[in-house]
């Protein structure tokens, strides 16, 4: 396969052309070969040839993450098992795994989308890929790796975890471009400080980090602590993995491969579409996939999509950072708010490090929220008690102001709490045993 990139600056008619024309063919195949979609659109009223351009979407019925579990496990095959080559899960953060399929064309065209994605993120033939995801049913792994070597940078396959021989690697084999979720970044990181190896003593240049959220204040963190640009990544196994979007260097959201992947945004509650610029929930149609098409599946992740041009000067429709998922929100005494809010405003105090739990609990009093956050080593090693109890307070109010009630907040000598080499739980709902 050679890569391309001729679509990155493709002018909006043209994209829209090829895309009403995927789009039509998707629908026709899904019809004949899926008895799920013949069925949901038969349901709502709608044919094939009743889609004759993008306009038309909204007609199609949604696809939801409980129909590919009550399809379970070949029932979304649009191809004979057969005709399949790989299968993925999801990690399954909230709930159930979900199965997805791939032929050959659909692993080559996703090692397509990841180069370019990289290639956008500025990934480049000359780099040294060290893949830190883990290589298991997992799509990260094996979507970075096939992409940097579909690029032609050098691949190591190192997966995630032995971290002091991730280091190793990183030194000897002078990686360049570290490939990881954002959590395993931060071991990384403390693994080099607690080793005493200098930033200045690597090759490393640019972080991809993907699969959870990572707050801008994360981000600078780690882009300090290895002295590298991050590009976060943004992919869910159902739509196909990483190499859906990226963020280029101009920071101003992330290009979305969208000869690939149509994006709408629309209302969670009423699934009404959005006009760009609103915020709502991403929906996803798959515009070539071959043994797992989707039509308008709700991913449950909220961002705002932007069609004009970037400062880069790509034309790929942008969506803007993930600002939270549906199934992750938090309601307490009727606001809500996202973990990733909470990582934003603990990150604003220097004297805090990366690792926290949000603990939910239910009192008599109502909900009770607890933020339980490790300090930093230089921090701990020096602190008062009158100086511990004036940061608690500093942060609590802080807190306070921004999410409009009141945390408790514990603060952790460091290490306190468990590390992940994969996604972070944030989160421990204890008000479900109520
Ligand atoms: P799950 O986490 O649901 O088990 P996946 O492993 O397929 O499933 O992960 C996909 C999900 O991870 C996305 O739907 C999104 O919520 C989250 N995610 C991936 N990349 C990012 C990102 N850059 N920022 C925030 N969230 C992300
Ligand atoms: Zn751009």
């Amino acid at each position: 396969m050679i890569f391309t990139e001729t679509m990155d600056k493709i002018p909006r008619d043209e994209m829209e052309d090829l895309q009403t024309q995927r789009l039509r063919e998707t629908v026709e195949r899904v019809y004949e070969r899926v008895p799920h979609y013949r069925g949901a659109m038969e349901a709502s009223g709608v044919r094939p040839g009743d889609i004759r351009s993008l306009a038309d979407l909204p007609l199609l019925p949604f696809t939801q993450k409980k129909d590919i579990i009550a399809n379970y496990p070949y029932g979304l095959l649009a191809v004979s098992p057969e005709e399949a080559v790989r299968v993925h899960s999801s990690s399954g953060t909230t709930g159930k795994p979900v199965n997805v399929f791939h032929t050959k064309t659909d692993l080559e065209q996703w090692a397509e989308c990841v180069a370019r994605s990289l290639s956008i993120a500025g990934v480049t033939s000359e780099d040294v890929c060290q893949i830190a995801f883990r290589y298991t049913l997992f799509t990260g792994a094996f979507g970075h790796h096939r992409g940097a070597e579909t690029l032609g940078a050098m691949v190591i396959p190192t997966s995630s975890g032995q971290t002091e021989r991730q280091l190793l690697m990183l030194q000897d084999l002078k990686t360049t471009v570290l490939h990881c979720t954002p959590s395993y970044a931060v071991v990384i990181a403390e693994k080099m400080e607690e080793l005493g190896i200098s930033r200045d003593s690597l090759s490393l240049r640019l972080g991809i980090h993907g699969a959870e959220p990572m707050s801008d204040e994360l981000r600078d963190e780690i882009q300090e602590r290895l002295g590298i640009r991050i590009a976060r990544d943004y992919g869910l196994t159902e739509v196909g993995g990483p190499g859906v979007s990226i963020e280029c260097e101009a920071r101003a959201g992330y290009h979305i491969n969208e000869d690939f992947f149509y994006p709408e945004v629309v209302d969670p509650e009423s699934g009404k579409p959005l006009a760009d610029g609103e915020i709502g929930e991403l929906v996803f149609t798959t515009l070539a996939k071959e043994a797992s098409p989707l039509l308008r599946y709700r991913t449950r992740d909220l961002a705002r999509l932007d069609r004009t041009p970037c400062s880069c000067g790509r034309t790929l429709a942008r969506h803007s950072r993930i600002l939270g998922r549906t199934d992750d929100m938090l309601i307490v005494g009727g606001v809500n708010f996202f973990p990733s809010q909470v990582e934003s405003l603990l990150l604003g105090f220097s004297e805090l490090a990366p690792h926290y739990l949000i603990r939910l609990a239910r009192t008599n009093r109502g909900d009770a929220v607890n933020v339980d956050v490790e300090t930093v080593p230089a921090y701990w090693a020096q602190r008062s008690e009158a100086g511990a109890a004036g940061l608690k307070q500093s942060v609590e109010r802080k807190m306070k102001e921004a999410v409009g009630f009141r945390m408790e907040v514990v603060l952790l000598e460091p290490g306190t709490l468990a590390r992940s080499e994969g996604k972070t739980r944030r989160v421990q709902d204890e008000r479900r045993a109520f």
